[in-house]
C-alpha cells in the first residue's frame, strides 16, 4: 500500500463544518455546494477541509454559488483558508455570477476552507470561562435553546440603580462570526483591571453582553437561523418558546434590567465597510436619539478608523420600519442609543488588507475600540 498518489478528500463533520460535497477525486477539479441552513432554505455560509493536496495546484469549484442568499457577497470576495486553524489568510478567489472558484496551491497537506475566520463553540465556552474567572464580571444562565445549548448572559460590573444599563448582543445571525470575535475583544477589555476606560465605565454603568445569541446554528454551520429555522432577528415583537427561546429569554432579561443602550453586532455580505444602522425611520426618532447616534458614531471614528459613516444602508431602504428587527424594537420600547453594527465579510475597503481582507484580530479590535465611544457617550445616555 503506499500514500503516494492518494486522493483528496473533502469533509465537514466538525463544529460549524457545513459543504456538500460533489466531487472530490481530482485536485484540479474539485467540486462542492453550498448547503443550506439545517431548518430553512439560506445558503452562504461554508467551512470544510481538504487534505492530501499539498504542493498540488487545487480549484475548487462553489456550483450553486449563484444560487447563494446574497449572490452580490461573492463580488470581490476572497475565501478564507488555514492550515493550522489559528493563522487565517486569503485565497485567490473568483466569480462569474453562477459559480464561485478558489484557485491556489496548499503547501500543507492540510487546509480549511470557511466563508469568514470562523468562531468555535469551544471558544465560545472559553471566553465564558474568563469572564467567570473575573471578579468583575457574572455568567448567568437564561434558559435553553431549542437543541439544549445554554444561554449565557456575562454580566460586567455591579447592578443596581442610578447606573446605566449597557447591553451588547452578537451572533443572531450564526455564519455572521466576526460579531463574536468583536464580543472577545470587548470582553477581553472589560475584564483587564489595567484598563482606564474599561474601569471609569464600569463606575457609573453595567454591561451586560450576550456574546453568541444562535448557539445552535452556530454549531450547525447555518448562516441565518436557529434549529427551528428561525431568524431570530426577525423575532423581537413576539419571541416564543417554541420558536425563538434565544430571543425570549434575552429579552425578558433585557426588559428585567432596562436599557440605556444597545448593540446588535452583525457581518454584512455584501457592503466592504464597517458600519452601523441607526433608528432614523422609526416614527419615535427623537431629535436626542439621532444626537446620540451621532455622538456614537462620531467618537468610534475617533476611536477606530475601520469605522466610517459614509457608506451603510439607505435610509429609506425600508419604508416601513421593521419592529421585529432587535435594535428597530429597542429604540421603539425605551428610546435612547440602539444600533446595528455592521462588518464585512470581504474587507474595509478605505483600508484594505489584502492578505487577511476582514478578520477576527480586526473585529476584537473593533469591539474593545467601541467602549471609548461608549464611554465618550456615558454622560448623554
Ligand atoms: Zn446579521
Amino acid at each position: 500500500m503506499t500514500t503516494s498518489g492518494a486522493s483528496p478528500r473533502i469533509s465537514c463533520a466538525f463544529d460549524s463544518g457545513a459543504i456538500e460535497v460533489v466531487a472530490d477525486r481530482d485536485a484540479a477539479n474539485l467540486s462542492v455546494r453550498l448547503r443550506a441552513d439545517s431548518h430553512a432554505d439560506f445558503r452562504q455560509w461554508f467551512h470544510f477541509r481538504l487534505q492530501g493536496v499539498r504542493g498540488q495546484s487545487v480549484r475548487i469549484r462553489f456550483l450553486n454559488a449563484g444560487e447563494a442568499t446574497y449572490v452580490e457577497g461573492w463580488r470581490g470576495y476572497q475565501v478564507a483558508a488555514s492550515y493550522d486553524r489559528e493563522d487565517w489568510f486569503r485565497v485567490p478567489t473568483t466569480f462569474d455570477g453562477g459559480e464561485l472558484a478558489i484557485a491556489h496551491e496548499p503547501s500543507r497537506d492540510s487546509i480549511y476552507y470557511a466563508y469568514f475566520e470562523p468562531y468555535s463553540w469551544e471558544r465560545h465556552l472559553a471566553l465564558l470561562g474568563r469572564a467567570e474567572a473575573s471578579p468583575r464580571a457574572r455568567v448567568r444562565d437564561l434558559g435553553a435553546t431549542i437543541e439544549g445549548r445554554d444561554m449565557n448572559l456575562v454580566t460586567v460590573g455591579e447592578e443596581g440603580a442610578g447606573r446605566k444599563s449597557i447591553w451588547v448582543i452578537a451572533r443572531q445571525h450564526p455564519g455572521e462570526t466576526m460579531a463574536e470575535w468583536f464580543v472577545e475583544g470587548m470582553l477581553e477589555r472589560l475584564l483587564d483591571p489595567a484598563d482606564p476606560v474599561a474601569r471609569r465605565l464600569l463606575e457609573r454603568a453595567t454591561i451586560h453582553v450576550v456574546p453568541n445569541m444562535n448557539p445552535d446554528g452556530s454549531v450547525r454551520g447555518n448562516l441565518r437561523t436557529n434549529a427551528a429555522g428561525a431568524n431570530l432577528n426577525r423575532e423581537w415583537q413576539s419571541p416564543s418558546r417554541e420558536r425563538s427561546p434565544e430571543v425570549f429569554h434575552v429579552r425578558a432579561a433585557m426588559q428585567a434590567a432596562g436599557v440605556d443602550a444597545f448593540l446588535d453586532v452583525h457581518g454584512d455580505e455584501g457592503l466592504p465597510y464597517v458600519f452601523t444602522d441607526g433608528n432614523e425611520r422609526l416614527p419615535t426618532y427623537s431629535p436626542r436619539m439621532a444626537a446620540l447616534e451621532r455622538g456614537f458614531t462620531d467618537a468610534l471614528k475617533g476611536a477606530n478608523p475601520d469605522f466610517q459613516t459614509v457608506h451603510g444602508y439607505p435610509a429609506d431602504k425600508e419604508t416601513k420600519v421593521n419592529l421585529t428587527v432587535a435594535s428597530k424594537w429597542v429604540g421603539h420600547t425605551y428610546g435612547g442609543l440602539a444600533l446595528t453594527l455592521e462588518m464585512p465579510f470581504k474587507d474595509n475597503a478605505d483600508l484594505p488588507d489584502p492578505l487577511r481582507g476582514w478578520s477576527g484580530a480586526r473585529s476584537q479590535r473593533l469591539g474593545a475600540d467601541s467602549l471609548t465611544a461608549l464611554y465618550a457617550m456615558l454622560p448623554s445616555l
